[in-house]
């Protein structure tokens, strides 16, 4: 794929010499030869390979016994990333080194591929937080669930217990596939188009841990679902699957490639072909390989799928992936199907099996191991054996007989879970922010719950006018891992100056949203230019926010 370029030649009147672009370090174009620093550490060892490094040396000879380039590079084939040292503020972030930001624990990751667990996978997770990760857990905005103070020496132990029933940290972090988002109500909402959860099994059992896949040139991220709430943020994932109805082949999936967030958002864009449900994990596989031999790998912050999607274009996409990855060509597609409801599943709803299902809001994804161990407990006595993490940093709880519900519910407000959150509450995520992130600039969590409570008192009357949850993102740099282009209002961590001084702050981007019960198509935010919000600003900038948005709406909005 390299393109020349025209340049005069000194001397020459009218000839012209074609200078050729540097390569983008495409495989299958420019060959394998590692052209940056990240290229060199895969190429030398598959980062699946520190697994055995870790249970035979690391952990035995603790922290200082770890090499660099496993510690910051393969670690996190296996889901570990060092965590921020505690007590260094945000204005430091870019002026020290990363290894004078980094502590000795870790925050591990366990992946949750559709969300789904049963309640003894969740007992132990809460129970390895108690006892190795210092009661900590966060819900994340991709299904997973995240540990922190973990130390090197019990992450064998960890393992054993995940696997014991099934769980896993493989490709948890790190260039691979990672986990596969999915409905949080596959197979039991009354209103689904088709269960996903066979096509989402079948990609983690036969790629996840493929050592042919191990090496993509930067993350890669997947979304599938079957509900026509399209509740799994596909547009801004690099491969994504929505259940549609074909009029001659019956219900498979539409196919979107090439979205993700960071500092160049892109939204997906659909291929136009029809995807049966039987060959979802090869075409999946067809377009993950496109990303391993064609992706771009000399620029580390070009090497998303997005930019060679921007590239060559839809058409080009699907006739490469066709022609050199498939036995046979997709069918084109109908038109995509417009999102119905709501998709973050919050509340009481009814299942296609007359049994409920129970959705409710942690504050800002943030739990803890006892809380994890305490639904896992509420949940079986009210005859549940199933929990869904959601997109949302939110949690379900399946299964439950109509009348264990309003005892369900009253158990999930003890244990801080709302299944009845107001609106600020339920449109509100944060990452991880200044308190554990190594990338950080200001603390998210803390402020993001701060906020919800003074929204709540201030605006608490006002939910009915409101009528729906606005979506507030609050991330802690200008990475976008809290989706802060598509919120109402997404703010994005930085120094920001006020009062004549640099402090950590937030650059608001205003009306952002993915397609949804009240938006045709998915946007991205417009960075307000020159909005700045202090760390313990966003309540009242909030607050100015849906005031004026409540006096200006237009009739309908
Ligand atoms: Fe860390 Fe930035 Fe991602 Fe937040 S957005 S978790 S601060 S990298």
């Amino acid at each position: 794929m390299s393109s020349d370029t025209t340049t005069p030649v000194r001397g020459a009147r009218t000839r012209t010499a074609r200078v050729p672009t540097k390569p983008h370090g495409q495989w299958l174009v420019d060959g394998t030869e590692p052209l940056n620093a990240n290229e060199e550490f895969k190429a030398a060892d598959d980062g699946l390979n520190v697994r055995a490094r870790i249970e035979e040396v690391y952990a035995a000879g603790g922290f200082s016994s770890i090499d660099p380039t496993d510690l910051h590079g393969r670690f996190r084939w296996w889901g570990l990333y060092t965590q921020r040292k505690p007590g260094i503020d945000g204005g430091r972030t870019a002026q020290l080194e990363p290894h004078e930001l980094e502590d000795e624990f870790f925050m591990l990751r366990v992946r949750v591929d559709g969300g789904q667990l049963t309640t003894a996978q969740l007992r132990v997770i809460g129970e390895i937080s108690t006892a190795y990760a210092r009661d900590t857990a966060d819900l994340t905005d991709r299904q997973n669930i995240q540990l922190h103070w973990v130390r090197i020496e019990d992450v064998p132990e960890i393992w054993r217990r995940l696997e014991g029933v099934g769980l896993s940290t493989t490709e948890a972090c790190g260039d691979v596939p990672r986990v596969v988002l999915g409905s949080p109500v596959a197979g039991i909402a009354a209103d689904e188009l088709i269960d996903p959860t066979p096509q989402i099994r079948e990609i983690a059992d036969r790629f996840i841990g493929d050592p042919t896949l191990a090496n993509l040139p930067r993350k890669y991220k997947t979304a599938i679902t079957g509900h026509p709430s399209q509740d799994v943020v596909h547009e801004i994932n690099d491969c994504g699957f929505v259940a549609v109805e074909h009029p001659e082949l019956g219900i498979g999936y539409d196919l979107w490639v090439g979205g993700a967030l960071a500092a160049v958002p892109r939204l997906g864009e659909r291929l136009g072909a029809f995807v049966a449900p039987e060959r979802v994990a090869d075409v999946w596989h067809g377009v993950t390989q496109i990303f391993r031999d064609y992706g771009y790998r000399r620029l580390r912050n070009k090497a998303r799928l997005k930019f060679l999607l921007a590239d060559w274009g839809p058409e080009r996409f699907r006739e490469v992936l066709e022609t050199e990855y498939l036995d046979e060509p997709l069918p084109d597609g109908p038109p995509a199907p417009r999102p119905q409801g709501q998709g973050d599943h919050v509340g009481v709803h009814r299942q296609r099996d007359g049994r409920f299902y129970v959705g409710a809001a942690p504050l800002v994804g943030r739990v803890s191991g006892t809380t994890l161990t305490g639904l896992a407990d509420l949940a079986e006595q009210h005859g549940s054996g199933r929990i869904r993490t959601t997109p949302y940093q939110k949690l379900l709880v399946l299964d439950v007989p109509e009348e264990r519900v309003p005892s369900l519910v009253v158990g999930l407000d003890a244990l801080g879970l709302s299944a009845r959150p107001s609106l600020f509450r339920r449109g509100t995520i944060a990452c991880t922010g200044i308190e554990f992130c190594k990338l950080a600039i200001v603390e998210t969590k803390v402020n993001a719950a701060e906020a919800i409570r003074a929204l709540e008192e201030r605006l608490g009357a006002l939910e009915p006018e409101i009528g729906r949850p606005i979506t507030l993102h609050v991330n802690g740099c200008p990475n976008s891992c809290a989706r802060i282009q598509v919120a109402d209002i997404g703010l994005k961590g930085q120094l920001v100056t006020i009062d004549g001084a640099q402090v950590p702050g937030y650059q608001v981007h205003l009306g952002g949203g993915l397609a949804g019960v009240d938006r045709e198509e998915a946007g991205l935010g417009r960075t307000v230019r020159g909005l700045k919000v202090p760390a313990d600003g966003i309540a009242d900038y909030a607050e100015r926010v849906i005031r004026r948005y409540l006096a200006d709406r237009a009739d309908g909005e």
